[in-house]
């Protein structure tokens, strides 16, 4: 499909686009080992309540190139949807989830915390989707009630049916469900009735410009309202500020993640104590 992708752009000989191919089929590759060979980490970023108590973490997966670094999800998830490597990729993430949540599991301050895994359009369309699922649970010995899979809202314009039908089979066990981005695509509002949703996600977007200033909020507190008359749990993303937190609280969303209660850390670095509140440690 990725081939079909490509003959169908037009053939024009500039040598910029040529370039832009050829880097382009070079990072693809490259991601195609990387996956191969362990150069991916998830990291982990805290979810909070309103008392600041962390609740859980959302996985964002990781690329340390060998010789260019750092390589941002936001450039590397796109190029694996396009190219169909996004689900080797999705594979790794949900064994790696379910390898810590089984960890968690023995481990008591880790035990209460649910993990999110963001799942791809094209890797929740997978006929066997649910099979994969529920085989790296039981591999892991994961608490399936501690899984949240994120999903985002174009699932919905291609394959109402089929979502609802997987999610419901994923329910039964007790994983649980949050609309990642909410308010940036398209969603049916008929739809959304019907998805067994546990959470929407409020965007980025949205929490970017919250102010005191009571024109800031509309679309905040249209979402927050939405989340409450469908009975769902609301949590907002890209929380930076104390004045975004108080506002999103003031407008009844008392969960929250962002940069003020911390960045995304290595797993091995994660610890369910805000690092703000957390202790400093003895002067060496
Ligand atoms: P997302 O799922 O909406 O994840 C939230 C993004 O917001 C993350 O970017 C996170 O680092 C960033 N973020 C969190 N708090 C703040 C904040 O306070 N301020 C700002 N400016 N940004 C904040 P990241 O890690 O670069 O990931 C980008 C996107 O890549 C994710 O958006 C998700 O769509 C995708 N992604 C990441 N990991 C995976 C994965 O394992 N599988 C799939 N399919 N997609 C993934
Ligand atoms: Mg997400
Ligand atoms: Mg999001
Ligand atoms: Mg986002």
């Amino acid at each position: 499909e990725a081939k079909r992708q490509r003959d169908a752009v037009p053939q024009l000989f500039s040598p910029e686009l040529e370039q832009e191919r050829e880097a382009r089929l070079t990072l693809e590759r490259e991601l195609r080992h990387a996956i191969d060979n362990g150069e991916l980490r998830l990291h982990l970023q805290p979810q909070v309540d309103a008392d600041r108590h962390v609740i859980g973490a959302e996985a964002l997966v990781r690329w340390q190139h060998p010789a260019r670094g750092f390589v941002s999800p936001g450039e590397f998830i796109p190029l694996a949807e396009e190219s169909g490597l996004i689900l080797p990729l999705g594979s790794w993430v949900l064994q790696e989830g379910c390898r810590l949540l089984g960890e968690w599991r023995r481990r008591s301050e880790f035990s209460d915390l649910k993990l999110s895994l963001n799942v791809s359009v094209r890797q929740f369309q997978q006929p066997d989707f649910v099979d994969q699922v529920l085989t790296a649970i039981y591999r892991h010995s994961a608490a399936p009630g501690s899984l949240t899979l994120e999903l985002t809202e174009s699932l919905l314009l291609k394959d109402p049916e089929g979502t609802i039908e997987k999610m419901l089979l994923l329910r039964r066990i007790g994983v649980s469900f949050a609309l990642d981005d909410f308010g940036t695509g398209y969603s049916s509002m008929v739809y959304l009735k019907a998805l067994p949703l546990d959470t929407l996600k409020i965007d980025i977007a949205f929490v970017r410009d919250l102010s005191h200033d009571t024109q800031s909020t509309p679309i905040a507190a249209a979402i927050v309202a939405l989340a409450q008359s469908l009975e769902l749990g609301v949590i907002a993303e890209g929380v930076e500020t104390e004045t975004q937190r108080a506002v999103l609280a003031g407008l009844g969303c008392h969960q929250y993640q962002g940069y003020l209660f911390g960045r995304p850390l290595p797993v091995e670095e994660f610890h369910p104590t805000p690092v703000a509140q957390r202790e400093a440690p003895p002067a060496a």
